[in-house]
Parts: structure tokens; C-alpha cells; sequence
């Protein structure tokens, strides 16, 4: 069984976001990257799935500019065997990451991709679904549990009253949640071992994908600011307060 991983580079999940001077995106200048956090789930997903023996070769894609070969090279010391990059100086939107893992999918032949819920970027949560839709392939978003026997995969998603357990046939798309499972961090000789693992290189200009932008970003603007808050004495005050300066009870 082939797994292919899609993983991003995005800002770092602990760095304070700023909105760049033009007013048209989130500053990346000079700002730690690192793995979509549910792409690392993504990567163990399959990792773990090596580990039981289940896969056999586990693939790690990204698209984005050259410094995402550090990204792979992330997901190759975790456990991954080999790296894709399609390389783009260009933010691609979605459908357009869609597109090109399809392409990479009809090359590459894989039983199962996995992806992360949503990029914490751009929070699109569309990439999965997208794919699936151009593969034609079963889905299963939100996974909190994955159990593979033959050729199905059994998916438990965490849906608004609870888990909800689905069995579909693969090849499939499957998208992580954060419960899925916890990632492990990379051990020194992994990360050694890494630097000699392949990573194939595509520019994106190869792949001759209708890229082009479909949403216009107008304006990226920061939430306001929050005003100081006061220490009341007592409830009394509180109510007084609530009644007549912020006037959200009567
Ligand atoms: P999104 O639909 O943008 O929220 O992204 C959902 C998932 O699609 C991510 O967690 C990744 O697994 C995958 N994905 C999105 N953009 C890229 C990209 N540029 N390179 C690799 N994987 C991506």
C-alpha cells in the first residue's frame, strides 16, 4: 500500500501573525514556518501506519516555494520514505493544490492521501474535499481514528453529536483532526538519515495546471484592538457596570 502525505509550510502556529504593510496578506518576512500542525498529524497518521506494517511506502508532497523542501525534509525525519515538491514562487489557492495533487496522485498511484482538516493560514478546509471531488475518490474528513483492513478504510469523524464511524472504499482522501493522534518529534539520527532521502523537485510550470487565481483578496486587515480592562470591587459594581456604561443588561 502507497500513502502520499500533503504538507505545507505555513507560519509557525506559536508566532503572533501580523498583517503585512499593503494590507494584502500575513507578513512571512523573516517569520518561523513550520508544518501545518495537521499535516504532522497527517505524517504520523502514516507513519504509524508503516510501523504496523499496513503501507509500504509512505510519500510526503508539498507546494510551494524551495524552502518547503524543509518541510519535507521534516516529514521524511518522522518516517516518510521520499519527497515531492512542486515548486512555486506563487501562493496557490485550493482548488489549484487540488489540481496539482491530482496530477501527482495519477503519477504516483497511491491507496490512500491523506491531508491535514485546514491549513492554519488561510483556514480554507477545502484542499481534501476538492481532491476527492476531481479523483472521484471516497472521503473522510475530520478523521479521529483510522483503521485500515484490506482495501477499505473505516473513519471515525467528530461530527457536531458525537463521533460518527464511515467504512469506504479505497483509493480514498482522508483529512486529519487534531485528535487523530499526537506527532512524534523527530530523534537526531532521524533527522540525519533524512538529509539522504530523495526529494524530487517539479517546477510547477511542468505540470501545465490552470493555476490561476479564481478569489481576490481585497482587504487583510487586524482585529481591533482591545481596550483595557477594569477590576470591579464587587457584583454590585459589575451589574452597575454592565447596566450603564456597557449597557448589555437592562
Ligand atoms: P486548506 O484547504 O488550504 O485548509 O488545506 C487543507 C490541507 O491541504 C492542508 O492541511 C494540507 O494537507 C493540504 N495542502 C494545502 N495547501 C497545500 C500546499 N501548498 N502543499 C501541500 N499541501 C497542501
Amino acid at each position: 500500500m502507497k500513502i502520499l502525505v500533503a504538507v505545507k509550510r505555513v507560519v509557525d502556529y506559536n508566532v503572533k501573525v501580523r498583517v503585512n504593510l499593503e494590507g494584502t496578506a500575513v507578513e512571512t518576512n523573516n517569520v518561523k514556518m513550520s508544518m501545518n500542525p495537521f499535516d504532522e498529524i497527517a505524517v504520523e497518521e502514516g507513519v504509524r501506519l508503516k510501523e504496523s506494517g499496513k503501507c509500504d511506502e509512505l510519500v510526503a508532497v508539498s507546494i510551494g516555494t524551495s524552502s518547503s523542501q524543509e518541510t519535507i525534509r521534516t516529514a521524511l525525519a518522522m518516517g516518510a520514505d521520499r519527497g515531492i515538491l512542486v515548486e512555486t514562487d506563487d501562493p496557490i489557492e485550493p482548488l489549484g493544490v487540488a489540481k496539482l495533487l491530482k496530477v501527482i496522485c495519477s503519477r504516483e498511484k497511491p491507496d490512500i492521501v491523506i491531508v491535514g482538516k485546514q491549513a492554519i493560514d488561510d483556514d480554507a478546509n477545502q484542499t481534501g474535499q476538492m481532491l476527492a471531488a476531481l479523483l472521484d475518490w471516497p472521503q473522510g474528513t475530520f478523521a479521529s481514528r483510522i483503521n485500515i483492513e484490506n482495501t477499505k478504510a473505516q473513519v471515525t469523524r467528530e461530527v457536531d453529536v458525537g463521533l460518527e464511524t464511515i467504512e469506504i472504499n479505497l483509493p480514498a482522501v482522508i483529512s486529519t483532526d487534531l485528535r487523530l493522534n499526537e506527532p512524534r518529534y523527530a530523534s537526531l539520527p532521524n533527522i540525519m538519515k533524512a538529509k539522504k532521502k530523495p526529494i524530487d523537485i517539479i517546477p510547477i510550470t511542468e505540470l501545465n495546471i490552470d493555476i490561476a487565481p479564481r478569489v481576490k483578496v481585497i482587504k487583510v486587515s487586524e482585529p481591533p484592538k482591545r481596550e483595557a480592562g477594569v477590576i470591579v470591587e464587587n457584583v454590585k459594581e459589575l451589574l452597575e457596570k454592565l447596566r450603564n456604561e456597557a449597557k448589555v443588561i437592562s
